[in-house]
């Protein structure tokens, strides 16, 4: 068995799906590595280390794939890669089906088994396979530093000769895996931290951080498997109007409310921007989402008029790219190792977490219903 590794072809993606540690790993398991020469160099990881780990290193598209069982990817494949699938080959990354349709169909005629990585069920079983966690987590984390390196003041509080620094006072919005790692990030720097979720079980988890909980009851919010689901408009409305006085007393705002498969909601709006100091930084790790904040710009950090800074940088992940790739790299390991059998691979497609994340196979779109 052979698994391939592309170098991503996205500009901003500085991860890499599979590091040397997992190379071994694998080769302990009877499969072989083939990397695309450079594929970790971004993520400080240079040819010489897969080859060290006993991976093969090839500068062509055709050789890399050709025989290969699986081709491990962190963001979807290049065209080049999905053209010279060999038949039957399994594709595994971040291939973002919901709401695309169209390349799902497109993945499924280029013959693929394709995994979605953020299709994996939430179960205990398959945390160790949870790549959404292990790279918001680093997403949260990086969030608080973006904000504490953009704002014009100190985070912890300072008693100095010339006088006392008060704290600065931090607001995330969202208590999910990136939001629970922001507050964490905000109170080790030493910021006063309010966290916020329409789940009720997040209230809890927000105070156990160290951090008080924004208290606003929205009414019914709760979708299934423990995710938020899309509130009402007058829900929505009703949250808005009451987010302008909590967020204009804030210095920073980490806002990561996503609600899957759907545009992420508007919690921040024109006049809370408003409502904030100058100076004030908001970072939305919701951009790639449409943005929790109505000002933001994907992909652009903007100054409003009044002079808060709203960050929509996208792909954070691919800012910290050595540890997120050796976590993603983990998580693609533990959804592989129960498919390698005898050094061959042999998918049990019963199995309810391979279910979940076979978005394509022999042809048909698995998502969704039939294509
Ligand atoms: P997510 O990225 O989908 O959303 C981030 C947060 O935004 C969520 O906490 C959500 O409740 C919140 N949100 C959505 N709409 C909102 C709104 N209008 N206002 C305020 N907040 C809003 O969430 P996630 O980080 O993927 O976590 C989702 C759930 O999955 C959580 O319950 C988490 O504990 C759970 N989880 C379970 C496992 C596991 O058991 N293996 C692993 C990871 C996460």
């Amino acid at each position: 068995m052979i698994v391939a590794v592309p170098r991503e072809s996205a500009s901003d993606e500085r991860r890499v799906a599979l590091v040397p540690e997992t190379v071994m790993k694998l080769a302990k398991a009877g499969v072989a590595v083939r990397i695309e020469s450079g594929a970790g160099e971004r993520a400080s990881f240079p040819d010489e280390f897969y080859s060290a780990a006993g991976a093969q290193i090839t500068k062509d598209t055709a050789a890399l794939v050709d025989g290969a069982a699986v081709i491990a990817c962190v963001g979807r494949p290049s065209d080049a890669v999905l053209a010279a699938l060999p038949k039957g080959a399994a594709v595994v990354g971040f291939l973002a089906p919901l709401g695309d349709p169209a390349y799902v169909e497109k993945l499924a005629g280029s013959g693929a088994t394709a995994f979605a990585m953020e299709m994996i069920p939430r179960i205990t079983r398959a945390q160790s396979m949870d790549a959404l966690s292990s790279q918001n987590n680093i997403a949260g984390y990086k969030a608080v530093l973006i904000a504490a390196t953009l704002l014009p003041k100190f985070f912890p509080m300072l008693t100095t000769a010339a006088g006392t620094i008060p704290p600065a006072k931090v607001l995330v919005l969202g208590a999910g895996v990136a939001g629970l790692q922001a507050i964490a990030t905000a109170r080790r720097l030493g910021a006063v931290v309010q966290g916020y979720d329409v789940r009720s079980a997040a209230k809890e988890q927000v105070k156990s951080l160290g951090a008080t909980f924004l208290e606003f009851d929205v009414g019914d919010a709760e979708g299934s498997g423990g995710y938020a689901k899309e509130l009402t408009p007058e829900q929505a409305q009703a949250q808005r109007a009451f987010m302008v006085e909590a967020i204009g007393k804030n210095d920073v705002v980490i806002a990561t409310a996503l609600v899957p498969g759907r545009k992420a909601p508007t919690l921040v709006t024109a006049d809370a921007v408003k409502a904030m100091a100058p100076g004030s930084v908001i970072v939305d790790l919701a951009a790639e989402a449409g943005g929790n904040c109505e000002l933001t710009q994907r992909g652009e950090t903007i100054l409003s008029s009044n002079g808060v800074t709203i960050v929509g940088q996208t792909n954070i992940p691919s800012t910290l790219p050595y540890h997120a790739s050796q976590l993603y790299s983990r998580n693609v390991f533990a959804l592989l190792a129960p498919t390698i059998v005898d050094g061959a691979f042999k998918p049990n497609f019963d199995d309810d977490v391979l279910k979940g994340a076979c978005i394509a196979r022999d042809g048909k779109v698995l998502i969704g219903g039939p294509a």
